[in-house]
C-alpha cells in the first residue's frame, strides 16, 4: 500500500508552497488508495514552537485535507541515537568540532546545500566534549558499493552523496540531524513514497546512503516543483508570503484555495518552478 507523509517542521507558520506539499502528497496517497501521514518534525529544540503544530493540524483540516499522525520527532530520540551508535561502531563517524563559520572559510566547494565540508576533523583521534557527529561518506560508500534511487518525476537516480560532503547527522545543538531523523522517521512510518519539495532533491542522496547502512526499506521519491515567488525564489514567510494560519482566520474558504492549488491556480505573483 502507498503511504506518503508531509513532514513540516514547527518553527514557522506554514504556508502556500507547504499547503501544495501536503496536496501532493495527500492527493497521491488518495488516488493510490493508500495512507496519509503527518509528522512534526520537531528535533531542532531551539528552533521548534511547539504550539506551532496545533496550527499545522488546523491548517491541515481547514485544506479539507486528512491524515494520520505519526510520532513527532521528540519522541523518537532513542532511535536516532541508536542509529546513530550503530554508524559509530562501523567506524563511519567521526567528532568535529568546526562551527559554521570555519565551515564556511575552509570549503573549497559550494554543493547543493551550502559550502561542503572539507574534511577538517576526519583524521582527528581525540573525542572533544561538545562535538558533532559526521558521517564519513567516502568510507561510507566503499562499504556499500554504488547505490541508486528512484524519483517518480525524475527517473532513475545514480546516489552521489558526496555531492554533499561529510554531513553532520548528530548535531551540537540537537539530539540528531535532519537527515538521519528523517531517514530513521520514514522507515519506521512504512513510508513507501517520500513526497516533498526539489528544493531536498540532493538530501537524498544521504538518505539513500544511510538507508542501505542501516539496512532500512528503500521508499520512492516525488520532489515536486516548487512555488515560487516573481524573482524566482521560494516562498518563505519571512519575504511576505502569507501564513495558512492568517488566511485561515481572515475567513478565505481552505478547500477552494486547496483546488485552486491543485489545478495551479496561483495568488497572482505566485507560480510553479519548473526549471
Ligand atoms: N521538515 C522538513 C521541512 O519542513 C521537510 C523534510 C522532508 O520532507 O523530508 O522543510
Amino acid at each position: 500500500m502507498e503511504i506518503t507523509r508531509f513532514a513540516p517542521s514547527p518553527n514557522g507558520p506554514l504556508h502556500l508552497g507547504h499547503a501544495y506539499s501536503a496536496i501532493v502528497a495527500h492527493d497521491l496517497a488518495r488516488a493510490r488508495g493508500g495512507r496519509f501521514l503527518l509528522r512534526i518534525e520537531d528535533i531542532d529544540g531551539a528552533r521548534s514552537r511547539p504550539e506551532l503544530a496545533a496550527e499545522f493540524r488546523a491548517d491541515l483540516a481547514w485544506l479539507g485535507l486528512e491524515w494520520e499522525e505519526t510520532p513527532a520527532q521528540s519522541a523518537r530520540l532513542p532511535r536516532y541515537e541508536a542509529a546513530a551508535e550503530r554508524l559509530r561502531e562501523m567506524g563511519l563517524l567521526y567528532p568535529c568540532t568546526c562551527t559554521r563559520a570555519e565551515v564556511a572559510a575552509a570549503a573549497r566547494e559550494s554543493g547543493p546545500e551550502g559550502p561542503v565540508y572539507p574534511g577538517t576533523c576526519r583524521n582527528g583521534s581525540a573525542v572533544p566534549t561538545g562535538a558533532a557527529w559526521r558521517l564519513d561518506v567516502a568510507r561510507a560508500m566503499k562499504r556499500t558499493g554504488p547505490l541508486e534511487w528512484e524519483d517518480e518525476l525524475a527517473g532513475p537516480q545514480q546516489a552521489r552523496p558526496e555531492l554533499l560532503g561529510d554531513v553532520v547527522l548528530m548535531r551540537k545543538d540537537a539530539p540528531a540531524s535532519y537527515h538521519l531523523a528523517a531517514t530513521v522517521d520514514d522507515a519506521a512510518d512504512g513510508v513507501t513514497l517520500v513526497t516533498r519539495g526539489r528544493d531536498l532533491f540532493a538530501a537524498t542522496h544521504v538518505h539513500r546512503l544511510l538507508q542501505a547502512l542501516l539496512g532500512l526499506p528503500v521508499p520512492r521519491w516525488h520532489h515536486h516543483a516548487l512555488l515560487v515567488e516573481p524573482d524566482g525564489r521560494k516562498l518563505a514567510k519571512r519575504r511576505g508570503s502569507p501564513g495558512l494560519d492568517q488566511l485561515r482566520r481572515a475567513g478565505r474558504d481552505g478547500m477552494v484555495l486547496a483546488n485552486s492549488l491543485r489545478n495551479h491556480r496561483f495568488p497572482a505573483g505566485i507560480s510553479l518552478d519548473r526549471a
